[in-house]
């Protein structure tokens, strides 16, 4: 069995990011970048099917520049066979990402592709849905259990108020929830072997799609300020200022 993971390279979980001035978009210049956290749950799963005789293969795949190759190394370093870069230096929006991933799943045919449920800049959760639209293939989102049954997968989910356990003919997509796994951290060793696995780098045009952007940001603000607290003396003066200025009890 052959795992597909599409990673993607965002702006590391720790940093505060700032509006630009001119409020067209995040301020990057400088920002410490990292794997987006729900692809390296998905790289891990992978990793762990492999370890566990379930698949002979993860391959990861990124959509973005050539700085994306960081992410695809240290994804070699965390256990994946070889990685592509399908190159571009537009910011793809998850349906041109989807028509991306749909090209390497008809080259590759993997029995199963791991995506994060949605990744940590633009929030959007659909990039794994519209591949699955996009492929006709079942999809089991917000995955918190993955266990292989012959020719089907069975995906435990996360869901309001409780788990759904959903069984998917394969080919399927699965994307990660933040319980399924706790990754790993990549040891020197392995660092340094992930240098010598295979990267191959492709473009759009090779691959024959247009993944334009269908949408324009209009603009990216900060959330508005809010105000300093204060530190009260006493518990009357608490419940007074609860009542007649904050007006949250009466
Ligand atoms: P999103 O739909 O943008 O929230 O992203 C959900 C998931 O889709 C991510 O966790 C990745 O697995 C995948 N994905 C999104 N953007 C990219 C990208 N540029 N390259 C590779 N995978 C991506």
């Amino acid at each position: 069995m052959k795992i597909l993971v599409p990673v993607k390279r965002v702006v590391d979980y720790n940093v505060k990011v700032r509006a630009k001035a001119d409020e067209s978009g995040p301020d990057l210049s400088n920002a410490k970048m990292a794997i987006n956290p729900f692809c390296e749950i998905a790289i891990e799963e992978a990793v762990r099917l492999k370890e566990s005789g379930n698949a002979e293969e993860v391959v990861a795949v990124s959509v973005g520049d050539s700085a994306s190759q960081e992410q695809l190394r240290t994804c070699l370093a965390l256990g994946a066979d070889r990685a592509v870069l399908i190159e571009t230096n537009e910011t793809p929006e998850p349906l041109g990402v989807a028509k991306a991933l749909k090209a390497i799943v008809e080259k590759e045919s993997p029995e199963i592709v791991i995506l994060g449920k949605q990744a940590i800049d633009g929030d959007s959760n659909q990039t794994g849905q519209m591949l699955a639209a996009l492929l006709g293939y079942a999809q089991g989102t917000f995955a918190s259990e993955v266990t292989i049954q012959g020719n089907k997968v069975e995906v435990t989910r996360e869901i309001d108020g409780g788990l759904q356990t959903v069984s998917l003919n394969l080919p399927a997509i699965i994307t990660t929830d933040l319980r399924l796994n706790e990754p790993r951290y990549a040891s020197l060793p392995n660092i340094m072997k992930a240098k010598k696995k295979p990267l191959e780098t492709l473009s759009c045009e090779e691959l024959g799609i247009d993944i334009a952007p269908r949408t324009e940001t209009l603009k990216v603000s900060p959330p508005p300020e809010r105000a300093a607290g204060i530190i009260v003396e006493n518990i009357d003066q608490l419940v007074d200022k609860l009542k007649n200025e904050a007006k949250v009890i009466s």
